[in-house]
């Protein structure tokens, strides 16, 4: 209860400045050049977009709307939000700390996790969504699986609702040994909270040991509240990943709610398994690879129609950069490949705006710039030297090889503008940084006391 209350307190001390829109937004996002990332849509150079609330309600030439807040997007990039399928955001005041042969990620973050109270996991929560919206990434699915207690639990809730970023939360277990139950209790009582924009899921795990019949009696019943409550529902597969895929298929969890992360080395007969059962997919080109998974071959997992990227934990992958993750995608196909030739610029955008939704259950509310879809749309302004030297057709390599976050000048969420003119829209950016690094330097103090 303390530290709930500590997170409350902070939380209305540092970070009073409101991000609430009124309840009559209207935005008129003028001129821009529209990529909208459709099944079928073609760009729209010189085209309108009206937001009302945190609707698209129109996308034409020259609209009017005398009401409403205008935004010059002429010479710029308007998008889709990027979509982030899979990350772990208590992770972020980690950086810095995974140091390869002096220190690997699973081993210093497991030590770090248990060290962390329900303040630290709010900081952590709270810059990794700020993170990705600076990126221009305006939804996450955060599998939380450092959760102790209910204060953790709501710390987390509380991170994502008010960064304003679009969130399916995955609601996990205290650690990754899959021992404990997930307290289905308190995520009922966060899933009466949970708003359009920031949803429940299950942060669900396979047993490590597959033949444990009392441990998957546990994860059964896991399984089964979630898709009781209609939630969605997230697993790894790593490691062991050849027997854990069998495992899914065996005892017929594969299903649409389901979304499986990494399938790393996935047998094709697997990944048919999941295409089949209508399953998700996500990967994680940076971590991956970053931990030793092996190399993410984008081309191995194309069977899966719902597929996704996911940047798998700030820290771990460097940062909140869906630029980046696209960029090792790309190198990593064309250089394994032996072939310039792949892969295709405007698929990897698809894959990290349209399919990333779709993988996660999304895809009819974000991910393509659509009358009726909530507006979640970032800006990119290629006026920088780094996107310059362009002369024209189509910008999709541009984009995927050359830009960077800081050439995403704006964001919106559900018809919120949380960025503007390349800023974080009320956020004390100095004291968010104080408080973030004081929470990460007294994280590892106290982890090495309780050694
Ligand atoms: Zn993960």
């Amino acid at each position: 209860m303390a530290s709930k209350l500590r997170v409350m307190l902070f939380t209305a001390s540092c970070f009073s400045a409101s991000l609430t829109a009124a309840p009559d937004n209207t935005l008129l996002i003028r001129q821009g050049y529209l990529i909208p990332m459709t099944v079928h849509g073609e760009d729209q150079p010189f085209t309108d977009i009206l937001v009302r609330n945190n609707q698209i309600v129109k996308i034409g030439k020259n609209l009017v709307a005398p009401d409403a807040k205008v935004i010059d997007a002429r010479g710029k990039y308007v998008m889709p939000g990027f979509v982030d399928a899979h990350n772990h955001l208590w992770v972020t005041t980690m950086r810095g700390q995974f140091r390869n042969k002096q220190g690997k990620f699973f081993p210093v973050s497991n030590k770090l996790a248990k060290a962390m109270q329900p303040d630290d996991i709010w900081h952590a929560m709270y810059s990794g969504s700020l993170e990705l919206l600076q990126s221009g990434v305006t939804t996450t699915g955060d599998f939380f699986d450092n959760i102790h207690g209910p204060a953790w639990g709501d710390a987390g809730f509380r991170a994502l609702e008010k960064s304003g970023i679009r969130a399916i939360m995955y609601y996990g277990g205290p650690d990754k040994t899959t021992k404990n139950m997930i307290d289905l209790e308190h995520l009922a009582e966060l899933e009466k909270q949970s708003t359009s924009r920031v949803q429940l899921g299950l942060g669900w795990r396979v047993p490590r040991d597959l033949s444990s019949q009392q441990n998957w009696a546990m994860r059964d019943e896991e399984y089964r509240f979630a898709v009781q409550h209609k939630l969605p529902i997230q697993v790894h597969v790593s490691g062991d990943a050849h027997a854990m895929f069998d495992a899914l298929i065996d005892r017929h969890y594969l299903s649409p709610t389901l979304t499986v992360v990494h399938a790393s080395d996935a047998l094709p007969q697997q990944l048919n398994s999941l295409q089949e059962a209508g399953g998700g997919l996500v990967l994680t080109p940076v971590s991956e690879q970053r931990v030793g998974y092996g190399l993410t071959l984008l081309d191995e997992f194309k069977g899966v129609e719902r597929q996704g990227l996911g940047i798998d934990g700030n820290a771990l992958s460097g940062g909140a950069n869906m630029f980046e993750t696209l960029r090792t995608a790309a190198l990593t196909e064309s250089g394994y490949a032996k072939d310039e030739s792949l892969p295709d610029p405007r698929e990897l955008l698809t894959l990290a705006t349209r399919r990333s939704a779709e993988s996660i259950g999304l895809g009819a509310s974000t991910g393509t710039l659509e009358e009726g879809k909530r507006a979640d749309i970032q800006i990119i302004n290629p006026n920088t030297l780094n996107m310059s030297g362009f002369g024209g057709g189509d910008p999709a390599a541009l984009i995927v090889y050359s830009a960077q976050p800081t050439n995403v000048e704006t964001v919106i969420v559900d018809g919120r503008i949380l960025k503007a003119d390349g800023k974080l829209q009320g956020v004390n950016m100095e004291e968010l940084m104080r408080a973030t690094n004081a929470s990460a330097k007294g994280l590892l103090e106290r982890s090495e006391s309780q050694m």
